[in-house]
């Protein structure tokens, strides 16, 4: 990867994490960039990001720093990935979605509705020389098992490696879109998907990774070739350790898989970022089924953009921790 860019959210309080005497807030800012973090013992920790999103930040300078140049870039055939990281509850689907997808309040649209309206805006930039194509993917993970959103009959779909197109969801529905209003209806029914899957199965989706794919496609009219970029969103499953739920049974195997493909994803990024120019040092992109999926969104020429998502409160203080030393093994290795 040529480069991630690697931020820390803090939402607000919550009105239960308000209302309890106990709790503060854990965060104290110094900069755009550096915090201080204290822990339930009143341990300072100090942190730095690229950029640090408080408590008042909003849905659009998010965009604008993390996915704007990411859209820019998938436009152009160069690879992109978004990805929410951090405990249930912290803010990852909020971040993605905002209220809903479907929000109309524009000051709380998500970095999906952002990301749709900006791709087409850089579409309408180039009208004329290049002829662009948008499909929409979506597929969940869980358990191990890739579902497609769009069709759930597809249950378990496998992953190919094809020498021309890359990593290949094989058979997974792909539907183009006709414009940002059409992408908004799209998302909106594979995310209620989602939900039909939840009572189905009866699993939360804090307990899945939900995979949003923009495949964009250039036709030169002039060298006769086509040219794709993929533009990929992740809402990660819920990072938080299982003790704390006393979890047994599916509930532990399920935490146990998500352990397991967080890990692998840690691994990943922490290989390609610590990786010498010039030398191949081995990916280990095949310890899960996620880190597979994004493997050429986050290696080679792609940007990666990592979204460490917070509560502010001590009560949560170990699980907020927990996620920005994951950020920060992002970002140094
Ligand atoms: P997660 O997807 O990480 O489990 P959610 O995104 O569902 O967490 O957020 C949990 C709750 O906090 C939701 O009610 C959500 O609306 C609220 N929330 C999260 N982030 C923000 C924010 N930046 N501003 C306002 N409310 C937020
Ligand atoms: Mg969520």
């Amino acid at each position: 990867m040529s480069n991630i860019t690697v931020c820390a959210r803090f939402r607000p309080l919550s009105s239960r994490e308000r209302s309890n005497h106990g709790d503060s807030v854990c965060v104290h800012g110094i900069d755009t960039e550096t915090f201080v973090f204290k822990d339930e013992k009143e341990e300072d920790f100090s942190f730095s990001f690229d950029r640090v999103f408080y408590e008042k930040s909003e849905q659009v300078e998010v965009y604008e720093f993390l996915v704007l140049p990411i859209v820019q870039d998938a436009v152009n055939a160069i690879n992109g990935t978004i990805i929410t990281y951090g405990q249930t509850g912290a803010g990852k689907t909020y971040s993605m979605e905002g209220p809903s997808v479907l929000e109309c309040d524009e000051l709380k649209q998500g970095l999906l509705q952002r990301a749709a309206n900006g791709l087409f805006e850089c579409i309408k930039s180039t009208e004329g020389s290049v002829k662009h194509t948008i499909k929409l993917s979506m597929v969940e993970i869980y358990m191990e098992k890739v579902r497609d959103l769009f069709d759930l009959s597809k249950d378990n779909i496998q992953i190919k490696e094809s020498r021309v197109q890359g990593i290949l969801l094989s058979g997974v529905t792909e539907i183009a879109i006709s414009g940002p209003a059409d992408a908004l209806q799209r998302l909106s029914s594979g995310i209620a998907n989602r939900a039909v899957g939840e009572t189905q199965m009866n699993m939360a989706s804090s307990r899945s990774h939900c995979i949003y794919i923009f495949t964009i496609q250039q036709e030169l009219a002039k060298e006769k070739r086509v040219k794709s970029g993929k533009l990929v969103l992740v809402d990660l499953a819920g990072s938080e350790k299982v003790e704390k739920t006393g979890a047994e049974g599916r509930v532990l195997e399920e935490a146990k898989t998500i352990n397991k493909s967080l890990s692998a994803l840690g691994n990943v990024i922490n290989a390609l970022t610590c990786g010498s120019p010039g030398k191949t040092n081995h990916i280990p992109y095949r310890d899960s089924k996620l880190t597979r999926i994004l493997q050429d969104a986050l290696g080679g020429n792609s940007r990666t953009a990592l979204l460490c998502c917070c509560s502010p409160s001590s009560s949560n203080a170990s699980e907020s921790l927990s996620t920005l030393r994951f950020g920060t093994r992002a970002k140094h290795i």
